[in-house]
Formats: C-alpha cells, sequence, structure tokens
C-alpha cells in the first residue's frame, strides 16, 4: 500500500535560516524507504528551484520535482480557469515565473486577473494601481492568506494583509489559492500520484496545514517546532490525527514512525500500516 508525505517547511524543516534537529535525517529516511514527499509552501516568492537549492544548501538535497509552492498553484489554476490570460502581479520571480510558465502574460492595463503574492518591493503606487484595477473589473486572486510570516529578524507583514488591504479599499473578497485552499490541497496530492486515503500532512500551523489536511480527508500531523504550542489546541474546533515535537520524532533508532501508526488508522478508510508500507517500499 502507497502513502506519501505532504510536508510544510518553516517551523518543520527550518526556522529562518537554522535547519530543525532531525529534520535532515527524516528526509534521508524517506528517500532510503523510497516514500514519496512534497514540499508544501505558502510562499510564493520563490521558484520551486529557488526553493530546491535554498534546501540543498542547508543539507537536505532534494530537486525540483519535491516542490511545490502556493505560485505554483495560483498559476495553474488560474491557466484552467482562463487560458492565456492576464495578470497584474504584486509579488516576485517565484509568482511572476509560475504565471510565465502557465501561458499567462503580465500586464499593468485592463488585466484579467490581480494576482497578488509576497513582496519586498511593495508600494503605494502599487496597490493604488490594484485597487483601481480591480474597482475596473480585475478578478482579485491571492496566492496566500497568511497574516503574517516569521523571519530570522521578527515577524514580517504577509501576503493575507496585503489582500485585506485590497479587499477593504475595492469592497470586493478575493480566492485564495494557498494552503488550506483545496485547490492546492489537492494539486499537491495530484502532483504527488497519491489517493486522498494515501496522503499524509506534516505541518506546524493549524489554520493551514492541519486544516487543509482535515478538509481534504488527509491524515495530519502538527508539529511543535514551529509557532503553535500545545496548549494551543484548545483554541480550534478541529485537531490533528497526530501531535509531534518535531519531525526528528518519526525517524531514528526508535521508529516512532511505525510505532505511532495505529493511532493513525480510521474505521472508514484502509488502515494505515507503515511498518508494512516500509517494508514493501523498500524493497
Ligand atoms: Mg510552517
Amino acid at each position: 500500500m502507497k502513502k506519501g508525505f505532504l510536508i510544510d517547511m518553516d517551523g518543520v524543516i527550518y526556522r529562518g535560516s537554522q535547519l530543525i534537529p532531525g529534520a535532515e535525517r527524516f528526509i534521508q529516511e524517506l528517500k532510503l524507504r523510497n516514500i514519496p514527499f512534497m514540499f508544501l509552501t505558502n510562499n510564493s516568492q520563490r521558484t520551486r528551484r529557488d526553493v530546491a537549492t535554498k534546501l540543498f544548501r542547508m543539507g537536505i538535497p532534494v530537486e525540483e520535482k519535491h516542490v511545490f509552492t502556493c505560485a505554483m498553484a495560483t498559476a495553474r489554476f488560474l491557466s484552467t480557469q482562463k487560458p492565456d490570460g492576464t495578470a497584474y502581479v504584486i509579488g516576485e520571480g517565484g509568482l511572476l515565473n509560475a504565471l510565465h510558465t502557465n501561458g499567462y502574460s503580465i500586464v499593468d492595463k485592463s488585466p484579467d486577473y490581480v494576482v497578488v503574492g509576497e513582496g519586498r518591493t511593495l508600494s503605494t503606487e502599487m496597490l493604488d494601481t490594484a485597487v483601481q484595477l480591480i474597482l475596473d473589473g480585475a478578478k482579485l486572486i491571492a496566492t496566500n492568506l497568511d497574516p503574517n510570516c516569521p523571519t530570522d529578524r521578527g515577524t514580517r507583514s504577509g501576503c493575507g494583509a496585503m489582500v485585506a488591504f485590497l479587499e477593504t479599499a475595492t469592497g470586493t473578497k478575493a480566492f485564495s489559492v494557498g494552503k488550506p485552499s483545496p485547490v492546492m490541497m489537492r494539486a499537491a496530492r495530484k502532483e504527488l500520484g497519491l489517493m486522498t486515503s494515501e496522503t499524509i500532512m506534516i505541518g506546524d500551523t493549524m489554520e493551514t496545514d492541519i486544516l487543509g489536511g482535515v478538509q481534504m480527508g488527509y491524515r495530519t500531523v502538527l508539529v511543535l517546532s514551529g509557532g503553535t504550542q500545545e496548549a494551543d489546541l484548545a483554541n480550534y474546533a478541529f485537531r490533528p490525527d497526530m501531535v509531534l515535537d518535531s519531525v526528528a520524532d518519526l525517524c531514528g533508532p526508535d521508529q516512532r514512525l511505525d510505532d505511532l501508526v495505529p493511532t493513525m488508522n480510521r474505521d472508514d478508510d484502509t488502515p494505515l500500516d507503515l511498518a508494512e508500507w516500509a517494508r514493501v517500499h523498500s524493497g
């Protein structure tokens, strides 16, 4: 039986520029056992190649195919909604590149969509342009709605904050593609070639990773190595299947990856026997 992981990066694999202890071993274990996995990020700044290079430099050798960004999800989604469309973009290389790759032209006048991602180049002028374009009929698309983002130098405002600005100024509601949107959660699973019952989402954020996984019927693992404490779980009406200190708990000499499996089984689904599955996959 096949299983695979969708893995959030920030707070799960690294914090800022620091690798989280055990992350390297966990990924190594997945590769060794031939377990499919993909990193899922709500950051639209970088291309999948940039992300793979960043991980490689941190000591996690992965390929482009292991990375799925909300910029990719957004561009692919738009190419199905309106093929060969046009977009005014607030964002950076990762988003521009993904849109171009999917047949989109970047324009300043009469775009089909205003697409919003993270950016360090944001100006009031760009926001005002976006407001006018939306009022003139362009549709507002958010790559994600994360309110803020932790960095090495503290918290920076996220894509969701810019989107809220545009929503307030125009009185329109954005459509968001990134986690927890089923658009991205499903696209990533399809890209990995897995069924719903075969998919496990690991993340550190309840509002995106875990909510997204729960909504899709994936199994979910919350790690406490990022922004969420165990006590925070009381604030949510949904819960992950499993809570761990970090991904280090999923591998290593005591093999908790296998031990913890029974807690993830569900009556309405094929039992998940990771030990058996790992045996099959390592063969
Ligand atoms: Mg995270």
